[in-house]
């Protein structure tokens, strides 16, 4: 063993449906724009030559049930809720028709922003990190597995905000199917075990303030919650 100055902190980890193992997450990618709805109420065109990616750091990973305090630094956080690709398998410069096969399962996430920080950001051709990347801003349920298996088209991705309807979509409204961002993201990385692909966020997309719980849910998956607690 390594002497390391000070512990080490633990791995990030999501827990499995079904069983009492863990998920050890490497990394987070996220695509950007890929529900045509939401990047029009964004003002954005989607990209249709390819997808886009921001990542997310593991430790800024929260349990579904948590109670968050609203972040620093924004007067403007915003929720997403998105499908969570979960791979299993290497994937290099992998076909498309190949690509299904990395899959490991599945889950649903809330890619929370902060919305000011991220558009103060694209306004000024800065990166995105501080608007996307913080404590607290990657919010994922227990996983569920459906190993090299595509979901259906029809299944319904869904927030609700206090009860009350924010977003609804179904999966078949992504720009880029999930084999097509592993085929894709795979030219740019050599993806493996433990890498989570947060797959975009229909419209919808609005503030929520400290007292507000978030309800997330995709047809055939464990649902995530989250509760806004005070600021810090
Ligand atoms: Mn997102």
């Amino acid at each position: 063993m390594p002497r390391y100055l000070f512990a080490p902190e633990p791995v990030a980890a999501l827990p499995i449906a079904g069983t009492d193992a863990l998920y050890p997450v490497r990394r987070i990618f996220c695509v950007g724009r890929n529900y045509a709805a939401h990047a029009a109420e964004m003002g954005n065109e989607v990209d249709r030559e390819a997808p886009f990616y921001f990542t997310k750091s593991p430790q800024g990973l929260a349990p579904s049930g948590a109670t968050l305090p609203y972040p620093p630094g924004t007067a403007d956080l915003h929720h997403e809720v998105e499908l969570v690709v979960a791979l299993g398998r290497a994937a290099f410069r992998v076909a498309l028709a190949d690509a299904i096969g990395a899959v490991w399962g599945y889950g649903v996430g809330l890619d929370m922003t902060r919305r000011d920080l991220q558009g103060a950001a694209k306004d000024k051709r800065r990166p995105w990190d501080i608007g996307k990347d913080f404590e607290g801003s990657a919010v994922i349920g227990a996983l569920r597995e459906h190993e090299g298996r595509v979901l259906p088209g029809d299944a319904a991705i869904r927030l609700q905000v206090g009860g009350q309807p924010r977003q609804a979509a179904v999966l078949g409204d992504m720009v880029w199917s999930v084999p097509e961002i592993i085929a894709h993201l795979s030219t740019l990385y050599h993806l493996g075990p433990g890498d989570l692909i947060m797959t975009g966020t229909p419209a919808g997309v609005g503030a929520v303030v400290a007292g507000d719980r978030l309800a997330g849910s995709v047809d055939g998956l464990e649902p995530v919650a989250l509760t806004i607690g005070a600021p810090d």
